[in-house]
């Protein structure tokens, strides 16, 4: 191989340096990448994959314009690549030999601080894991706002669900806990395994412990944008147990954010309850779903709050057109922070800023400034005053002047006089030639070649003396002749002297105010906070409103009475008046429905219902119902649906016995769970233990309420035997000899032939009812007509072990099996498992 030129030299020792990212390497008006780097680029970017050196050596290379890079680069981190911007350091024509060339910032999808395909109303998070003795430390950050958390565990459930919850970008560690990313996920997202060199520097709150992972996160952070970390708050908490617990399975099982089958948001209780006019407001609304209250007194804050904007008209109008002019202030200032702001993005502060002090007095006159959400409301007069000399039509770079108002300073004044005066001198000086030369249509331009110049049309060039009256001949066009005169030279200078000095001017006093500006980062920060509370406050109210939501009281003795309840979004989407409300009544000693009804009744839609009430009720937020008294929930766990984990490659019944594990695992009997049809997914009596295995744990072990739904009408004799279950059903009926559903929740059990009852309704062959008829009851009066027994003698099932004529070795070997498990030292799931493995092996 030949020697490489002194510039892929260059290259080649700052690639070394960043072999994980793809080198955005700066030549004049390019970047170009080489080697495996542009053959990936080349692919994703869609553009041409040329060579250099063609004759040698060729070096796979492709490249992008420096001016539109932006769209380029936002490409590849959407597509999870990191990427090294390399510039130039010196200025290659005031340069000898080889210009200096570094990396000024390593752009990767966690660590964005522009908007380099990052959604608006969606946070942007980086986390950073470590694991020491089994304890995990979770520290993750949203670097374009600023926002840092911390928390550990070491229940491996829980870390998955919150750092699903969460979804990160992209993901840190170190060495020894490389292995946690694997067990979290099966697709990890992007992921660097970094040591921390220094400790970092930062402010935390008392019971923040996590230093390990949070210096972790900084240093890497740091190390990419090459940069300190001036507008990051004070890391905070991670309080799992201040809020709610809902973890994915429950986010995405109740479709709080989007929708189960389309993934979209619509359908979802974000869509809902999204009337946000901000990106910080959306975002807010966002952190509210997934993190219900848990404490009495700050979900009453919150309705207090809500009810004033609903009963206050006029005021919230003059809010919301407020929040209307409102940009995305918590961005803008994580661009400050870095020193990154154009002139767009000061207009764009100052604009947002405009309102403030109305808004101040808008929840004055609310009294809400005395309430702990909008307490010291700072209305940040003073950072608006320094950005009113900011021009409205903001220049696309900071190196074109026109950034600032007239008025402003003097120096720029007077330089912007000479060049105004100049064009009065130039008009005048072109009448005043007009008639020296007699030429009506002579005409004064400028090209960057020669500056100003009179130009005279052919024709009349002709007979023009051009010694005469001291025109220097420039340059012949076609049709015109170009002339330039020293008067016309003289002034030439004088305006581009100005406005070179104007530019220079311009761009001093914009990094001045840049940097000024910096100084406002908290406060910035704390109001825009506000801002986004606010926005969605009122998003509350507007809901409410329009679908005629009630406020929840909050019960001490756990006791439930919801009221013609309804399904917010069902209700939404179907035509008016048609929703079939229910209710739900549960005392301390009632805390099981199971649930029965025809497929298609109502029964998992009755279920949501409930539990989407109890979410918006501890979010602060009104419910539909007529009347709504509830406890406070410290979960909800949700097994529902067949939510085929295909990517994952876990058998669906393996997803719904996992998600059952977890709310087994987890509730207290203050929570709420949620099992829509358990045991679908395996063989009947298999399916059908299950269930009634679980409803037993739940109610003499957990005292969770619950509400479970199952086919199984067996497992409604349960009633006699477990005191705190209770039946109810989803009724239909039978109209003109058509199936009706009425929608409505009933006491008691579905009648027991239902499904042979709608056979005869779709007209199936009398002889086929008749027999099915038949069947049915033997199998009654086989199986399930005994309950449970003793206390530990979880189910029943009778096996044909006193015929021992069919006994067979497989039915020896599976009793051999039974009789050796040690129940007293097993857990329940771990008894389940069991069972489900032998009811298997049979
Ligand atoms: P199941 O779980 O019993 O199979 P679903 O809860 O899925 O039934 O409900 C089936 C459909 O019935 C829903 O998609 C909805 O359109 C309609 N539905 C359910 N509950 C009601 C109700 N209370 N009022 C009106 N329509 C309802």
């Amino acid at each position: 191989m030949r020697e490489p030129t002194p510039m892929m030299k260059q290259y080649f020792s700052i690639k070394d340096n960043h072999p994980d990212s793809l080198l955005l390497f700066r030549l004049g008006d390019f970047y170009e990448l080489f080697y495996d780097d542009a053959i990936t680029a080349a692919k994703v970017l869609e553009i041409t994959l040329t060579s250099r050196d063609k004759s040698q050596d060729p070096i796979p290379m492709c490249g992008v314009p420096y001016h539109s890079a932006r769209g380029y680069i936002a490409k590849l981190i959407d597509n999870g690549y990191k990427v090294a911007i390399c510039e130039q350091m010196e200025d290659p024509r005031a340069t000898k030999g080889m210009v200096k060339r570094e990396v000024v910032r390593v752009i990767t999808p966690g660590t964005l601080i522009d908007d380099f395909g990052m959604e608006d109303g969606v946070s942007n998070f980086i986390l950073a894991l470590t694991e020491t003795d089994g304890l995990t430390e979770v520290s993750y950050a949203d670097i374009s706002t600023g926002e840092i958390f911390a928390f550990s565990t070491s229940d491996s459930s829980e870390l998955k669900s919150e750092i699903e919850t969460l979804t990160p970008r992209e993901l840190v560690t170190n060495k020894e806990s490389e292995g946690l990313i694997h067990q979290i996920y099966n697709d990890p997202p992007l992921y660097t395994v970094f040591e921390a060199e220094q400790p970092s520097d930062y402010d935390y709150e008392d019971d923040v412990t996590e230093h390990q992972a949070i210096n972790l996160l900084l240093n890497y952070i740091r190390a990419q944008n090459m940069q300190e970390l001036k507008h990051l708050k004070t890391v905070e908490k991670h309080r799992i147990n201040t809020f709610m617990k809902l973890n994915y399975a429950a986010i995405s099982n109740l479709e709080l954010l989007e929708n189960l089958q389309t993934k979209k948001v619509k359908g979802s209780l974000f869509w809902y309850l999204n009337r946000t006019e901000t990106p910080m407001g959306k975002r807010q609304l966002r952190k509210l779903i997934e993190r219900p209250l848990v404490t009495k007194s700050d979900i009453e804050n919150r309705q207090s709050i809500v009810s004033t904007l609903i009963d206050n008209y006029e005021e919230r109008q003059g809010l919301t057109n407020i929040l209307n002019h409102v940009y995305d202030i918590e961005r803008l200032v994580g661009r400050l922070a870095f020193n990154n702001v154009d002139v767009k993005d000061l207009v764009q502060l100052r604009d947002s800023l405009h309102g403030l002090p109305d808004l101040k007095a808008l929840l004055n006159s609310l009294q809400l400034t005395s309430t702990k959400t909008f307490k010291d409301f700072d209305s940040l007069e003073d950072a608006f005053e320094r950005l009113v000399v900011l021009t409205d039509t903001p220049p696309k770079t900071i190196r074109e002047g026109k950034i600032f108002k007239d008025g402003v300073d003097d120096a720029l004044d007077k330089l912007r006089d000479i060049s105004n005066n100049a064009r009065t001198w130039l008009n005048n000086y072109l009448e005043t030639e007009k008639e020296r030369t007699g030429i009506k249509n002579l005409k004064i331009g400028f090209n960057k070649v020669f500056g100003y110049y009179l130009e005279i049309s052919k024709v009349q060039a002709m007979n023009f003396d051009a010694e005469k009256h001291e025109y220097n001949r420039k340059q012949t066009l076609t049709n015109a002749e170009r002339f330039i005169t020293p008067e016309l030279k003289e002034m030439e200078s004088q305006i581009l002297t100005a406005e070179d000095d104007s530019v220079k001017l311009e761009y001093n006093m914009f990094t001045e105010l840049r940097t000024d500006m910096m100084a406002y980062v908290t406060r910035l920060q704390r109001t825009a906070e506000q801002i986004a509370t606010l926005d969605t406050l009122i998003s509350f109210a507007l809901v409410s409103n329009d679908y005629h939501l009630i406020q929840p009281e909050f019960t001490k003795d756990k006791s439930i009475d919801l009221t013609d309840a309804r399904h917010p979004i069902v209700e939404r989407m179907l035509n008016e008046n048609t929703y079939v409300p229910n209710d739900l009544q549960m005392t301390g000693d009632n805390f099981i429905y199971l649930i029965t009804g025809p497929n298609m009744s109502g029964k998992s839609t009755y279920m949501r219902q409930i539990a989407l009430i109890i979410i918006m009720a501890q979010m602060g937020m009104r419910v539909p119902a007529a009347r709504a008294k509830l406890p406070i929930f410290d979960a909800i766990y949700t097994r529902i649906g067949a939510s085929d984990d295909l990517s994952s490659g876990k058998s669906t019944f393996m997803i719904e016995m996992m998600e059952a594990n977890t709310a087994l695992q987890h509730a207290t009997k203050d929570s709420l769970l949620i099992f829509d049809e358990i045991g679908r997914g395996t063989s009947t009596y298999d399916g059908m233990a299950l269930a009634q295995a679980m409803l037993k744990y739940i109610h003499d072990e957990i005292g969770a309420k619950t509400l479970f739904s199952t086919h199984y009408h067996e497992l409604t004799n349960l009633e006699d035997s477990l005191s705190g279950l209770s039946n109810v059903h989803v009724k239909a009926t039978e109209y003109d000899g058509k199936l009706v559903f009425l929608h409505k929740v009933k006491p008691g059990a579905v009648e027991k032939s239902y499904g042979i009852h709608v056979a005869k309704l779709a007209e199936l062959p009398d002889r086929v009812t008749e027999l099915a008829a038949d069947y049915l009851s033997s199998y009654e009066s086989q199986n399930f007509n005994q309950q449970p027994a003793a206390k530990d003698d979880i189910f029943q099932l009778e096996l044909p072990l006193d015929d021992s004529e069919t006994v067979t070795k497989q039915d020896k070997k599976l009793l051999a099996e039974l009789t050796a498990l040690d129940l007293n030292n097993m857990t329940p799931m771990a008894a389940l498992n069991t069972l489900h493995d032998l009811v298997n092996k049979a």
